[in-house]
Parts: structure tokens; sequence; C-alpha cells
């Protein structure tokens, strides 16, 4: 069994607490991404599973093993990095080889394993070349080749897409999707880009700080952001975040935010400061002269256009809102232009509310 278990893991750097009392599960089989922005924790985190770096407090257990202290090369876990880390003089063959060649296998078994992974990330033409003579995704191969040869228990990857172009970074997404499906292993994978921790994981981890925000499913993270940090970290443009407050409006409880009153659901107390999240996507663009909104007053807010930006098949509309910006998305063309005056209908069920100084989730 390759579960990951970390408990209460935490790391220092002088006063820096990089990771601080992570506690987090990676069942067998999973693909976890560590998503979050630049310095929250991430390679750290990382770097302790693998062995790399000394964690100052707490455990990490590999199905029921601790393997705390262990030597990084007694782990069974193969570490795929940004930069590969291939060795320049030697050929392709042989830096796929290199973890059985140093673990003393059999040089016939040695041939044997690497044709085999070389057939299956389609490298088995270019064995005898030297990594200067590959392009920047078959090095890539290469280093995730150098990874399963060893066929570990787990594999650690730290942002192994970053230095590939566009194309080859969405064909490469597709491949190491397809790779963990093959091979039903346990991979855990550093990101800072959203659409690479949305599109591969089956489980996303969202740090900040040194602490895990959220884990869930792509869809749990997106859907019911569990906070404020959450919910402005995914999505392109992420959640439109208003301030709003929750005011009692004669039998109901009404959130109030500039120029828009939306009926809450049961069991919210009033008087309170909240933060209104609202999915660029999930806002409608009500053509002027239509009366739909009518039944439902306040459901909308209105807002002037202050710049448009196209996506290709979609486009966004930044609009002030009060003084707020919201940015709504939809089909191009969306119908509007710089200086309009538009109406957006807001759906109530699709509105997410955080507490505003804790940021937390409410409901
Ligand atoms: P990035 O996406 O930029 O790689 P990250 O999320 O992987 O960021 P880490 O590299 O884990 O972040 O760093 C977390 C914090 O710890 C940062 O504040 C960083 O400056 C600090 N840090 C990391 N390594 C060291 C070190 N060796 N010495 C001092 N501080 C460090």
């Amino acid at each position: 069994m390759a579960e990951i278990r970390i408990e209460g893991l935490t790391r220092t750097f002088g006063d820096v607490r990089a990771v601080d009392d992570i506690s987090l599960e990676v069942a067998d089989g999973d693909f976890l991404v560590l998503l979050g922005p630049s310095g929250c924790g991430k390679t750290t985190l990382l770097r302790m599973i693998a062995g790399l770096l000394e964690p100052s407090e707490g455990r990490i257990l590999l199905g029921e093993r601790d393997i705390t202290h262990l030597p990084a090369r007694q782990r069974d876990l193969a570490m795929v990095f940004q930069s590969y880390a291939l060795y320049p003089h030697l050929s392709v063959e042989r830096n796929i080889g290199f973890p059985l060649r140093a673990a003393r296998v059999p040089r016939a078994e040695i041939r044997r394993r690497v044709r085999e992974v070389a057939g299956q990330l389609e490298l088995d033409h270019l064995l005898a070349r030297r990594p200067r003579e590959l392009s920047g995704g078959q090095r890539q191969r290469v280093a995730l080749g150098r990874a399963l040869v060893r066929d570990p228990q787990a594999f650690l990857m730290d942002e192994p897409l970053s230095n590939l172009d566009a194309k080859l970074r969405t064909a490469t997404r597709t491949e190491l999707t397809a790779l963990h499906r093959r091979l039903g292993r346990t991979f855990v994978y550093v990101t800072h880009d959203q659409v690479e921790a949305m599109s591969m994981a089956t489980r996303v981890a969202l740090l900040s700080g040194g602490r895990v925000e959220q884990v869930g499913t792509p869809t749990e993270v997106y859907d019911t952001p569990a906070s404020v940090f959450v919910a402005g970290f995914l999505g392109a443009p992420p959640m439109n975040l208003l301030a709003a407050r929750i005011e009692a409006d004669g039998p109901m409880l009404t959130v109030q935010a500039p120029g828009l009153r939306l009926p809450l659901w049961p069991g919210t107390a009033p008087d309170r400061d909240v933060t209104l999240g609202l999915r660029p996507e999930s806002l409608r663009r009500i053509p002027a002269g239509d009366a739909t909104a009518r039944d439902h007053p306040g459901v909308e807010i209105e807002g002037v256009v202050t710049a448009i930006e196209n996506l290709g098949s979609e486009e966004v509309a930044w609009c002030d809102v009060h003084g707020q910006p919201v940015a709504l998305r939809g089909p191009r063309p969306i119908g509007l232009a710089v200086g309009d005056r538009t109406r957006l209908g807001v759906d109530p069920a699709r509105v997410h509310l955080f507490d505003r100084a804790s940021g937390r989730r409410l409901t």
C-alpha cells in the first residue's frame, strides 16, 4: 500500500514557518496536487516527503512504515524535478537505467526494463541520444522514465511541466493523466498552475502560508470553496468578491451588497459583515429592455463596462459595480462595449457567502 500520511508536519527556516502543522492523507492510487501561490510551502512539503529535507516537527508514514527520518534512497519514492536533473554526458538509455545500475540490478534486467519504460513513453528511437540533443518535452519524458524504471510506490513531482511551451504542456498533461490511470500508483504533484491541478488531480490540496486551506476533488474546491482564499485563487478570472452585509429585512434575511439585495437561505444570523462571492460565469447579462428580472427585484446588479477581454471562444466584460470590480464571462461576442451600462442577473442559488473577518465559508 502506498498510502501517504502526513501528521502535524512543520518546517521552519529561521522565523519562517514554510510548512506549518500540516496533516494530510494521500490515499493509495490518488493523484494529489499541492496547489498554491509562490512561497506557500508546496516544495518544502514535497521535499520532506521525498526525504530531501528534515522536518522540524511531525511524522510521515508510507503505508504502515514511519519514514520521517529514513534516507531518501530507502523510501521507495521517485522524484521528478522541474529541471529534469538529467546527466548531460549520459545517453537517454543510461540516464533512464541509472537508478537500476546504482541498485546493482543485473545488466540484462536493466536493459529489459529500460526498453519497456522507453516504449511506454515513446522514447525507443531516442535511446542513444544525449540530453542536449532532445527537446524539452523529450527531456521531461526521460526524467519521468528514470522515475518509472524503479517501479516505486509513489511518484513525487515538482512542477515537471513548467519548462514546456503551452502546447506541449497540454499534451503532457493528458499523457500524465493517462500514465497515472495505467499505473494506478500514488502521485503527489506540486504546481501553482490551477489548470494543471484541475485537469489532472483526483484531489487538490490548496496551500496558503504553509497551511492547508482546503482538500477536495477539483469539483469540490471549485464549487464549494472553503474560504475566500480558495474562491479567489481558482477560476479565470477568479470569483468576484464583494463586501456585503446580512441584515434582517422584515421577516426575511437579506444580503446587502452595493446595489444588490438577495433573499438569504435560513439559518444565517443577521447583522454580520460578509464577503459575497459570484463566479464570473454564473452572472447573466440582462439585455436592456428585458423584463424577466422584474419578478425578482434586487436579484440583479448594475455596472458600467470598463474593459473587454477576448479569450477566444469566450469574452470577459469587466464592470464597475458601485466602485467594486466585477467580471462577467460568457460566449463571445458577449454583446457589450466599454462604457456600456449593463444589468447583471444573479442566481441566488449560485451565490457564495464567507464570513468577512475569518474568510471562512458560511452555510
Ligand atoms: P514556489 O512555487 O515559488 O516554488 P513554494 O510554494 O514551493 O513556492 P517553498 O519553496 O516551499 O514555496 O517556500 C516556502 C517558504 O519557505 C518561502 O517563504 C521560502 O522563502 C521559504 N524557504 C524555502 N526554502 C528555504 C531555505 N532553504 N531557507 C530559507 N527559507 C526558505
